[in-house]
C-alpha cells in the first residue's frame, strides 16, 4: 500500500466514525459515545490529511496558524456560551464553516481556472454560492437570536422576486464561467451575490423561528462541503458533507413537524410571523395557585408523577434540583417519569441534554409518543417552565398560531401543577388555557427555587430542622 492508500483507509475509518456518531447521537443513552466517535473521526481525518503527498513546510505552518486561530475562537465559545444560547452559537459555527467552504472554492478556482473542466466549474460555482449564502445567512440568524438585529420578520412587496433575481444572477454568472472560465473577475461577484442571497433569505424570517432555519442552513453548509469534496477530489469531504447535509435536512423537517410549520415556507423564507389576531385572543378566567407546602404534599402522596420540563427549566438551570426531587419522590415510592416534547426549550434535544447533565437515568426520559397515551392514568403532572408544548389550544383552536402542533396531553392527568414565575406567555406569545383548567394548580416562582423547596417538603428536612 502506498501513502495515498493509507490516507484513504484512514478516511474510511473517519467516515465510519462520523456515521456512528450520528447514529449514537440519536439517543440520549448513547449520545456521549456519539460525540466521542465524531471527535475521533475528526482527529483521524485531519491527521491523515497532514500526510497528503503535496504538503509543503509552508503548508504545515499555515495549518498550524489556522488551528491556533480556530482554537482561540472555538474553545472560549465552547466553554463560555450557556446552553440556553446554543442556537446562536451553532449559527456562528455554521457561518465559519460556510465562509471556509466558500473561500476554499474561490482559491481553488484561481489556482486551477486555466485547466478547470466544465463539470468542476459548475460544482465550484454551486459551492461558492452555497458557502457564502450559509456565511451571511448564519451571521444574520445569530444576530437576530442574540438580539443585535431586529427579531421581527421584514417583509415587503416583490420580496421573493428580488430574492430569486439575485440567485438567478449568481447562477447566470456561473453558467458564463462554465462557458468561459477565464473571466476571473466574475467569481468574486458570484460570492457577493451568494452572500446577498443569504441575507435576503433570512430577512423575512422572525427571530423566533431561527432555530429551524439554522438546521436548514446546516444542511446547505453540508451540501457546500460535499461539493467542495468533489472539487478537491476528497472522498471524505463528500461523505462528511453529505452526512451533514442530510442530517440538517432531517432535523429541520422534524422541527417543522413538531412546531407545525410548513417546510416549504422555511425553504422559501417569509415564515415566522405570528398571527396577531389569534395571539391576542386568549382564554379568560381565574387561576388556582398553590404553595410549595401544598404542592409537596400532593407530590408525595401521588402514585405516579410525570415531570414536563420546558424552556423555563433551562433558564432557571433547575435540572439538578429536579433530579434531587425525582430521587426524593422515588424514595417515597412514587413512580417518576419525564415527558420530553421534541421542541421543548430552544433547540432539539435541549431538555435531554440538561437532564443528562444532571444524571437523570435515560430510562426515565420518555418521548411524546411514548408517554402521551399514559396521561389519563397519571396522578400528578409537574409542568416545569413549559408552556406552548402543553397548551391544549393546539388540539382544538383553529385560530391559534400553534394549532396542529402535537402537544403533551397533560390536561388528561388527574392533577396538573405548573411552575413558572408569573402568567407570561411562552415562545409563541399566546395565553395558555391549561392554566385556567380546574385541575391545574399554579405554583409561582423561579423553577430552581420552587423545586428546591419541593425537595425540602418531600424529604421533610425542614420539619426535621425545626423540631
Ligand atoms: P415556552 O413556551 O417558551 O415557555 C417557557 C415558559 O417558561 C414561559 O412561559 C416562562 O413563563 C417560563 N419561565 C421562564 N423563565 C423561568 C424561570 N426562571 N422559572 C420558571 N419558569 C420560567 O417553553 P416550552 O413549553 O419549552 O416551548 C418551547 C417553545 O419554543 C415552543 O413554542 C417551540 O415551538 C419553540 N421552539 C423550540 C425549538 C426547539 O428546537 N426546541 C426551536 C425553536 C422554537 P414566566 O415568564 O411566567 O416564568
Amino acid at each position: 500500500m502506498n501513502r495515498l492508500d493509507w490516507i484513504n483507509l484512514a478516511y474510511l475509518v473517519a467516515a465510519l466514525g462520523f456515521a456512528f456518531s450520528l447514529k449514537w447521537m440519536s439517543s440520549a443513552a448513547t449520545a456521549r459515545r456519539g460525540v466521542l466517535a465524531g471527535e475521533i473521526g475528526f482527529i483521524i481525518a485531519v491527521g491523515a490529511t497532514l500526510f497528503w503527498p503535496d504538503m509543503t513546510n509552508e503548508g504545515y505552518v499555515l495549518i498550524a496558524v489556522a488551528v491556533l486561530i480556530g482554537a482561540a475562537i472555538g474553545v472560549p465559545l465552547g466553554l463560555l456560551v450557556p446552553m440556553t444560547s446554543m442556537p446562536e452559537r451553532i449559527a456562528l459555527s455554521h457561518a465559519f464553516g460556510g465562509l471556509a467552504a466558500g473561500l476554499v472554492g474561490v482559491a481553488f478556482y484561481y489556482i486551477k481556472y486555466e485547466k478547470v473542466t466544465e463539470f468542476n466549474m459548475a460544482v465550484i460555482g454551486g459551492e461558492v454560492i452555497l458557502g457564502f449564502l450559509v456565511f451571511t445567512g448564519s451571521l444574520l440568524a445569530a444576530g437576530k437570536l442574540i438580539g443585535w438585529l431586529p427579531q421581527r420578520p421584514i417583509v415587503y412587496p416583490g420580496q421573493n422576486y428580488l430574492n430569486f433575481t439575485v440567485l438567478g444572477a449568481a447562477v447566470a454568472l456561473v453558467i458564463w464561467l462554465i462557458i468561459d472560465p477565464s473571466q476571473t473577475y466574475l467569481i468574486p461577484v458570484v460570492a457577493v451575490l451568494g452572500g446577498l442571497f443569504g441575507i435576503l433569505l433570512i430577512v423575512p424570517i422572525g427571530g423566533a423561528d431561527m432555530p429551524t432555519v439554522i438546521a436548514l442552513l446546516n444542511s446547505y453548509g453540508g451540501l457546500s462541503a460535499a461539493l467542495l469534496g468533489i472539487v478537491l477530489n476528497n472522498k471524505l469531504l463528500i461523505v462528511a458533507g453529505a452526512l451533514d447535509g442530510a442530517s440538517g435536512l432531517i432535523l429541520s423537517i422534524i422541527m417543522c413537524r413538531a412546531m407545525n410549520r410548513s417546510f416549504t415556507n422555511v425553504l422559501f423564507g417569509a415564515f415566522g410571523a405570528v398571527d396577531e389576531v389569534a395571539a391576542g385572543d386568549g382564554p379568560q378566567g381565574s387561576v388556582r395557585s398553590a404553595s410549595t407546602d401544598e404542592a409537596g404534599d400532593l407530590l408525595k402522596n401521588a402514585r405516579s408523577v410525570v415531570v414536563v420540563p420546558g424552556y423555563g427549566m433551562a433558564v432557571a438551570q433547575a435540572q439538578h434540583k429536579v433530579r434531587e426531587l425525582a430521587d426524593a419522590l422515588d424514595k417515597e415510592g412514587v413512580d417518576v417519569r419525564f415527558a420530553i416534547h421534541p421542541v421543548a426549550g430552544r433547540m432539539p434535544g435541549h431538555m435531554n441534554v440538561l437532564l443528562a447533565e444532571a444524571n437523570v437515568p435515560y430510562e426515565q426520559l420518555l418521548d411524546m409518543d411514548e408517554i402521551n397515551d399514559d396521561f389519563p392514568q397519571v396522578d400528578v403532572v409537574l409542568v416545569l417552565g413549559a408552556n406552548d408544548v402543553v397548551n391544549p389550544a393546539a388540539r382544538h383552536n383553529a385560530s391559534s398560531p400553534i394549532y396542529g402542533m402535537p402537544i403533551l396531553n397533560v390536561d388528561q392527568a388527574g392533577c396538573v401543577m405548573v411552575v413558572k414565575r408569573g402568567m407570561s406567555a411562552g415562545f409563541a406569545g399566546i395565553e395558555n388555557e391549561l392554566f385556567f383548567n380546574e385541575k391545574t394548580l399554579m405554583v409561582f416562582g423561579d423553577a430552581k427555587t420552587v423545586v428546591g423547596e419541593l425537595v425540602t417538603e418531600v424529604t421533610g428536612q425542614r420539619d426535621a430542622i425545626s423540631l
